[in-house]
């Protein structure tokens, strides 16, 4: 699992280091958090399915004017 963009709304995700080597990762446009300990990803918070959609359109519409 390749978590560099948010799988519900391709929002680029923060990576906050914990201790211990494992890694908070979190997406500003759903909420989701992610705990990321060697490969292994385990999704600690759901996404606002709301928020998520908002986003992903907002992502369509500055593709959509960038190719325009
Ligand atoms: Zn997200």
């Amino acid at each position: 699992m390749n978590l560099n963009n948010c799988p519900y709304d391709e929002t680029l995700i923060d990576a906050e280091n914990y201790s211990g080597g494992s890694f908070l990762l979190s997406c500003s446009a759903c909420g989701a958090e992610w705990e990321m300990h060697n490969s292994l990803v385990r999704r600690i918070t759901e996404p606002d399915r709301e928020a998520a959609a908002v986003a992903r359109s907002n992502a369509d519409l500055v593709r959509s004017m960038a190719s325009a």
